[in-house]
């Protein structure tokens, strides 16, 4: 069993990120290294067979510059004395002048093409005056021949001849690149290491991010994904903090969305209920009592049926399936149609001040911005205190709204938040009388629109909300 797990492990892992980044590096460093020791082999070669071509034409040159003196001999027999080279001189019909053969018992002349017809066609086919060529004896050992003219005995060319075989070079050349796999083991015995750590060096990140991700899917909201590694990782983190921000506020807005339907169901239903068995068991036959008990029975449907209507409209908005049906009016009339229908209604007597511009057009769907009015003047009669303020005004081709009230207002850190739906500043006090849907309402109405919107709660104010909209013509 716990086999089983080891190999899966080691599956997971050929095909991680891991892995994967490390082949890449060390493929990256062996086919590096590889290129290098191909590239300086040829190179190597090249420049071998070039000094070997050199260091004949040399030797050649130092026999032919004492051609015709008593130091001719010697100097040949020098150079094949040497052990390296073998000489031969030759008249261009094929005969024989001086051999290695003759001069030397040890040291022969290889068993190489070089007849009298070889020789004047290599010699013919040659600019330069002299030729080298490659030959293979037999054995298959490489003879690097080169030959040159010493004299000319009218129109027989005395030919010099001097060979040496590759052997050496190829020694040296095999030692030289022996030494060159060495080195590029070594390296890639290096890069092996280096690139194991720096690959797990740089997935090191993302290996916090994971396992801080694992725990907010278990639904720890306090995680904080990491920063301070490479950019492109503390974007990463960046996002998924703002992420965990979202998650812990909808996980809020959750509990709050269940805290407020539980009350604000359940407060009328009970209610309902209450008044419900008191006609059947108290006020029955008393019509005065039964009344005043059925009354409380419908204004608290009445109360449940708007909360509820309230949050189908908000889902409607949200879920952009209301249809918005825009006409041209003046505002200012709506204002004061809505004040004065307020003002009928109103029991408590509150006082506003309406200071509207004459005239200010805009481009709207009527109701809609009726809703906005409406929670926003009984939002500043709940919550606020009078004078209730209502301004419209004209400025730089929009027409502005503002309704002020004088009342304790909104804390500065709260000002963002009472849009969101079901949100209230204080859920268990005076604002438990409403449901935390009114103002989410207004933001989407606003949106819909695509209006400039704000709320602010400046010293002296309480809660003064603003909106802009586009002068209509
Ligand atoms: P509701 O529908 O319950 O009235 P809203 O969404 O309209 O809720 O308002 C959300 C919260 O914003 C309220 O619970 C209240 O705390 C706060 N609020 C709204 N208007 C004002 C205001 N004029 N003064 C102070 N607080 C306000």
């Amino acid at each position: 069993m716990q086999s089983k797990e080891r190999i899966n492990k080691w599956k997971i892992e050929l095909h991680g990120l891991h892995m994967k980044l490390f082949s890449i590096f060390l493929i990256t460093i062996l086919g590096i290294v590889l290129s290098f020791i191909i590239v300086q082999t040829c190179s190597l070669r090249k420049q071998m067979f070039r000094d070997l071509e050199d260091d004949l034409k040399s030797t050649a040159q130092s026999i032919s510059a004492v051609y015709s003196s008593n130091a001719y001999m010697s100097s040949i027999r020098t150079v094949i004395n040497s052990g390296e080279y073998r000489v031969r001189t030759m008249m261009e019909d094929g005969k024989i002048l001086i051999d290695t053969n003759d001069l030397s018992f040890y040291i022969h002349w290889p068993d190489i093409t070089c007849d009298a017809s070889t020789v004047s066609r290599l010699l013919n086919a040659s600019e330069t005056g002299y030729f080298v060529s490659l030959q293979e004896d037999p054995e298959q050992v490489q003879w690097v021949l080169y030959g040159q003219v010493l004299a000319n005995w009218d129109g027989n060319k005395e030919i010099l001849l001097i060979t040496k075989n590759t052997q050496n070079m190829i020694e040296k050349m095999k030692r030289q690149v022996y030494l060159l796999i060495k080195v590029g083991l070594v390296i890639m015995a290096a890069a092996f290491f280096v690139c194991w750590f720096v690959s797990k060096i740089y997935l090191k990140p993302i290996e916090e991010i994971t396992k801080r991700a694992a725990s907010l899917s278990k639904g720890d909201y306090s995680v904080v994904f990491p920063k301070g590694s490479y950019k492109e990782i503390d974007t990463l983190s960046d996002v998924l903090n703002q992420s965990v921000e979202q998650f812990a506020s909808y996980e809020q807005m959750r509990r709050d969305m269940i805290a407020s339907l539980s009350h604000d169901m359940r407060t009328p239903l009970t209610m309902i209920k209450a008044y419900a068995e008191m006609i059947q068991t108290i006020s029955g036959e008393n019509r005065e009592k039964r009344n005043e008990h059925l009354s409380v029975i419908i204004q608290q449907s009445d109360n449940l049926s708007a909360f509820i209507t309230a949050t189908l409209d908000l889902s409607k908005l949200q879920s952009g399936t209301a249809e918005l049906h825009f006409e041209k009016y003046m505002l200012d009339r709506q204002v004061s149609t809505i004040l004065e229908r307020i003002r009928v209604c109103d029991q408590d007597g509150h006082e506003f001040q309406a200071f509207l511009e004459k005239d200010c057009q805009i481009e709207a769907d009527y109701s809609r911005i009726e809703q906005i009015l409406t929670n926003l003047l009984s939002n500043a009669m709940k919550y606020g205190k009078d004078p209730i303020e209502i301004h419209v005004r004209r400025k730089d081709g929009n027409i502005l709204l503002d309704i002020i009230d004088h009342g304790d207002g909104i804390p500065e850190d709260k000002l963002h938040l009472i849009w969101t739906r079901y949100y209230m500043v204080n859920p268990y006090g005076k604002d438990s009388a409403g449901a935390g849907v009114g103002l989410s309402i207004v933001k989407e109405i606003a949106e819909l629109h695509n209006l400039s919107y704000g709320v602010k709660s400046p010293n002296g104010y309480g809660g003064w909300f603003w909106f802009r909209f586009p002068e209509a013509q």
